[in-house]
Formats: C-alpha cells, structure tokens, sequence
C-alpha cells in the first residue's frame, strides 16, 4: 500500500508511522476530512471523484464522491500566489516546514500547468504578488516523508480548516514537474484520488489532464 502512494493525500495519514512530530498534523487534518465525507474519495476505480469543496457559489455541496457531479457552477476569480522563501508554516502534514526559494523558470512551468484545469473548465486564475492574501498560495519546501511529490489542500470552510485551504507545497528535494502541479491543484479545485490512469490517480503515471478529470473538473464548475 504504502509504495502504492507517491502522491500526497488523505490517504496518508496511514502511513504516519515514521516520525510523528516531523510528519504529520494529523488531527488538523481528520478534522477537515470528517466535513461532507470528502474522506470517501479513496482510489475507486471510477473517471473522478469530488470532494464537496470547491470555489465560488455551491461549496459546499452535495452530493459529492466518486463519480458523483458537482453543481456545474462557475468560479469566482482564484487568485494564487508563490510563497517567499523562508517561510516557517505548519500543515496537516508537517507541524515545520520552511519554504525555500521557487525559481522564475520554475514559476513559469507551474503557470503553465495550471492552467491545464482552467482551460477545460470555467475557472479563471490569477496571480497576485507574494505578500497578498490569495485563494491559494503555492511553496515548496522539504517534505520528510518518502515517495511524496506534494499535497494540495481544497476548499474546507471551517475556522479550523481555513488555515490550510488553498495550500500547496511541493516537494522541494524534487524537480516541478506538470504531474504534480496538475495533480496538487486538482485536489485544491475539490477533486480527490481515484483508482483509474487520470491525472487524479493517487500515483498517476500520466503527465497531463485525462478525460476522467476533465470530466470531473467540468462537472464542478462547468465547462470553458
Ligand atoms: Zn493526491
């Protein structure tokens, strides 16, 4: 199981095994999950699965899981940022983690990645400077646990979830690749692993947007 997932997601809370006070925040995080059974997108094999979160109108909304729609209902403008260098932030998976520098080549790519999702679906992104408040805000830092790429965190309303939402940090002792990104922000959109080859599979082997999650996103937000 565990080599299995080479992407971060709820799923790994299973596998907090190694170093608790390094690895993870797990209460933070079940605490989230427990909102509108978005823990139920667990790698079925289906085209997509939908957490029940999502941006603008309709979140949440229900009902949601593996290949049940969303409202087909627009986003709002989702602004996004890259996160400074140096920053000291807790998360659901590590209680330290410090972001280091996200280069313009890099920057560049991740623009391009995703912009996947809103090319097939009726979601606007845009980019804000590195002190603003944004929807989403995108770091990279060092991850200590093995085999993970990432992790994205989607659109949960409560208090206690809001200081994650829109987060994503990237994995700094790999190289930005499109995999990831598309991947990460897909589960910040509201869409969670499931077991066929899309983009959204817990250890995808593909590099781009699949019809499955092409459907999936669409189904949330509409499509372009
Ligand atoms: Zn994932």
């Amino acid at each position: 199981m565990k080599s299995k997932i080479l992407f971060a997601s709820f799923l790994f809370l299973f596998a907090f095994s190694c170093n608790e006070e390094e690895a993870g925040n797990a209460p933070l995080l079940n605490s989230c999950l427990s909102q509108k059974s978005a823990g139920n997108c667990v790698d079925a094999d289906v085209p997509y699965c939908t957490y029940g979160f999502k941006f603008g109108d309709n979140n949440p909304f229900s009902p949601n899981g593996p290949n049940v729609a969303g409202p087909g209902s627009a986003a709002k403008l989702i602004s996004f940022k890259f996160m400074d260098e140096g920053l000291v932030l807790k998360t659901p998976y590590q209680n330290y983690a410090e972001t280091v520098q996200i280069t313009e080549e890099e920057r560049a790519s991740i623009r391009q990645y995703i912009s996947e999702w809103s090319s097939v679906a009726n979601i606007n992104f845009i980019e804000k400077a590195s002190n603003d408040a944004t929807n989403v805000s995108i770091g990279k830092a060092f991850i200590p646990l093995e085999k993970i790429g990432g992790y994205g965190i989607p659109q949960f309303l409560d208090a206690y979830c809001n200081q994650v939402v829109g987060l994503i940090i990237l994995q700094s002792k790999h190289n930005v690749t499109s995999r990831v990104v598309v991947h990460e922000m897909g589960h910040v959109l509201g869409l969670g692993h499931v077991g066929s080859q899309n983009i959204m599979n817990g250890s995808p082997t593909v590099d781009h947007l699949q019809p499955g999650d092409i459907a999936g996103i669409q189904s949330i937000y509409g499509s372009k």
